[in-house]
């Protein structure tokens, strides 16, 4: 089949939920990726903040195919080794004390939801069933994580979704304050809004919205899918505030570009809930797991931290440089970056294709900036000179 052969096919055989450009991807080494017609991409997607090792990485090809050979499922009613040793791991490098798999972000954030939800009922509280998310928040997809996601497009034509889901401003303590009630479960924030815009939470705000969960009985859930693991610079996106969660979920690149998810949480939380309350098919199994205890091992390394936060450095430095008249801001954190223009995104992303850049929006005037981790100096100045040339050209 040729380019437009698969288009046509695309169009004709797959529900249409996505708008995506006209060339097919074949392979990838590295930051770049390449189209059916040889074409290179310097990608600065990594698949929405998943591919943190890059493409065809030796040492994640050599983990997939130990683990291959290996176990591949079990289900949940069985011990496995790998899926102790990655619990193991995130536990040894976080504030939590125990791990849930799942196998999707959307699904780890039900799973925080649902043990927030029966940790007040454990307590005699059971009428704290509520939830406080913010304004540009994005969660998920799921009824219950579509609840939480400010997004009145995603949410309109699939109403009603779970109940009792209230928005507050977002770095505004006021108006969390104005929120939470003696209903409400758990508070759910991003420490770094992803689709919303890649807006960083304040330190001040976390610090303050901690002590408020604690003044007032409700739990604080940090989503940390896309921001978490290496992503800011450090390893979880909350340490550069210092403040720590009841829950904090994962998902994106814990597996390297394969589908995990996972919640983890200290001890009060996972002591409310107990055999067959919650569970899974799928997660955690042996062979996902595996994969994943080898990219972590790797992406909580402080030399692997370290380059992140040198490339985040260094890139934040060459866009601020960028003289367009069409660039508002510059925000982000480490290798999660937004830059803000005064014109639709998507036109900076469809040019970048012809330019051989991979870009992606967050809402509407966002250029969202999440490269592969393992991006070098050289791959910055790559980029540099074709979002210049780009932004030239709009
Ligand atoms: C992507 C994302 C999710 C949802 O994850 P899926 O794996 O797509 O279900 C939830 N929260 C945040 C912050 C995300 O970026």
């Amino acid at each position: 089949m040729n380019t437009q052969q698969l288009i046509d096919a695309e169009k004709k055989y797959l529900a249409q939920t996505y708008a995506r450009p006209p060339f097919v991807l074949t392979r990838g080494e590295g930051v770049y990726v390449y189209d059916a017609d040889g074409k290179k991409y310097l990608d600065c997607a990594a698949g929405i903040a998943v591919n943190a090792l890059g493409y065809s990485d030796p040492q994640l090809v050599q983990a997939i195919q130990d683990a291959a050979s290996g176990l591949l499922h079990t289900s949940n009613l069985f011990y496995t080794e790998s899926q102790v040793a990655l619990a193991r791991a995130l536990v040894e490098k976080s504030f939590a004390d125990k791990v849930f798999f799942a196998n999707t972000g959307t699904e780890a954030m039900e799973g925080a939801m649902k043990f927030a939800r029966k940790y007040h009922v454990e307590r005699g509280d059971a009428q704290r069933k509520n939830f406080v998310a913010f304004r540009g928040s994005f969660h998920g997809r799921t009824m219950g994580a579509l609840a939480i996601t400010d997004s009145e497009k995603y949410q309109a034509p699939f109403r009603p979704l779970m109940p009792g889901a209230t928005f507050a401003e977002f770095n505004n303590l006021d108006s969390a304050r104005a929120a939470i009630t003696a209903e409400t479960a758990a508070v759910i924030v991003e420490p770094v809004q992803g689709e919303g815009g890649v807006y960083p939470a304040s330190d001040d705000f976390l610090r303050d919205l901690r002590a408020l969960c604690d003044e007032r009985g409700a739990l604080l859930i940090f989503d940390e899918i896309q921001c978490g693991l290496g992503r800011t610079g450090k390893l979880w996106a909350h340490e550069w505030s210092g403040v720590t969660p009841d829950i904090m979920t994962l998902a994106k690149p814990l597996a390297g570009g394969l589908p995990i998810g996972a919640f983890l949480m200290t001890d009060k939380v996972a002591s409310a809930i107990h055999v067959g309350e919650h569970g899974t098919t799928f997660g955690g199994g042996p062979f996902i797991t595996s994969v994943a205890l080898s990219v972590f091992n790797r992406i909580s390394d402080p030399n692997f931290l370290a380059h992140v936060n040198a490339m985040g450095n260094y890139l934040m430095e060459r866009l601020v440089e960028i003289n367009s008249p069409h660039i508002k801001e510059v925000r982000g954190r480490g290798l999660m970056i937004g830059v803000e223009m005064d014109i639709d995104a998507a036109k900076i992303r469809d040019i970048g294709y012809t330019q051989g850049l991979l870009l992606i929006q967050a809402r509407e005037k966002v250029v969202r900036l999440v490269p592969p981790l393992v991006l070098q100096k050289t791959h910055v100045d790559e980029l540099i000179e074709k979002l210049s040339r780009v932004l030239a050209e709009v």
